[in-house]
């Protein structure tokens, strides 16, 4: 699959999903990275940086706890977001407890 084709299928922006779209950019986790951004200004503001910057700083060592838990918690959202698209589900509440990721 060609890198353009690698399309973002849980949010309206046309965008390849890389890595950087996903931890930094994609709307459709806006909610979840808000959350996590509260945490890593405890430890340093990173909440001006955008994109590769933003994605650069929290791959540091001070920050990188938090990036696994973020990185964790984002990308099950992600498989429910997913998940709920191809089944045209209207609640993440039918997602049954220990289902096998679709993906
Ligand atoms: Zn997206």
């Amino acid at each position: 699959m060609d890198i353009e084709d690698r399309k973002c299928y849980i949010c309206d922006k046309q965008a390849v999903e890389t890595e950087e779209h996903f931890l930094t950019d994609c709307p459709a986790l806006k909610a979840t990275r808000d959350r996590y951004m509260e945490q890593f200004k405890a430890i340093r503001d990173v909440s001006s940086l955008v994109g590769i910057e933003l994605m650069k700083q929290l791959f540091y060592p001070d920050l990188l706890k938090i990036t696994a838990r973020i990185v964790q918690d984002m990308y099950e959202e992600r498989h429910l977001l997913l998940y709920k698209a191809n089944n045209k589900q209207t609640s993440y509440r039918q997602w049954p407890k220990n289902a096998p990721i679709p993906y």
